[in-house]
C-alpha cells in the first residue's frame, strides 16, 4: 500500500484513510512543543526507507538521493533548526525550521514528521512546495537527524 496516501492532510486536521474515525490536529495548530531529545522516538533506517520508498512519486533511486545529497547536506550544514517534540494521543510530532538549500535570503521552511512511538513514520509535511506531496528533503532531514542522534546520546556526555 502506498504509505504516502495513508493520511489526508488539510489545514486543520490529518485524517486517517484506514480508519476514518481517527483525526489529529494539523501540527501547525499544536502548541507547547518542547526541545527534549530524550523524548525522541528511536527512528531506524528501515523506518525512514519504508516511508520514502513507498511514498508516491518517490522511487528507490530518489531515496538514495535523500540520504546522499540534499537531506544529508542539510544535516551536515546546520541548516536544520532545533527539532521540537510534541506528543499527541498515540502520535509523536517532530518539527524544525529548515533553511532553503539555494539561498539564505529565502524564508525558512517549516518541516514536520508524524510518527508512532515505535518509530514508524506515519506522514510528513512541509511548508515548501514539495512538502504538499508529503515527501520532501526537509522532512527527510529531520528523520535523518533523529536517526543519527539516538536519545540516549545525551547521557553519554
Ligand atoms: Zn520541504
Amino acid at each position: 500500500m502506498d504509505k504516502n496516501r495513508r493520511w489526508i492532510h488539510s489545514t486543520a486536521v490529518l485524517k486517517s484513510r484506514e480508519d476514518i474515525s481517527v483525526t489529529v490536529p494539523h501540527p501547525s495548530l499544536l502548541t507547547e512543543w518542547v526541545d527534549d531529545m530524550k523524548q525522541w522516538p528511536d527512528v531506524s533506517y528501515i523506518d525512514i526507507v519504508n516511508y520514502f520508498v513507498f511514498s508516491e512519486g518517490v522511487d528507490g533511486e530518489e531515496l538514495r538521493n535523500y540520504k546522499s545529497t540534499e537531506a544529508y547536506n542539510y544535516l551536515h550544514s546546520n541548516k536544520i533548526g532545533t527539532v521540537l517534540f510534541k506528543k499527541h494521543c498515540d502520535f509523536i510530532f517532530l518539527k524544525a525550521a529548515v533553511e532553503p538549500s539555494q539561498s539564505v535570503n529565502q524564508a525558512k521552511h517549516t518541516a514536520w514528521v508524524m510518527l508512532k512511538e515505535s518509530g514508524v513514520v506515519e506522514t510528513v509535511g512541509c511548508s515548501c512546495i514539495a512538502g504538499l506531496g508529503k515527501s520532501c528533503s526537509h522532512a527527510a532531514a529531520i528523520l535523518w537527524k533523529v536517526f543519527i542522534n539516538p536519545k540516549y546520546a545525551t547521557f553519554i556526555v
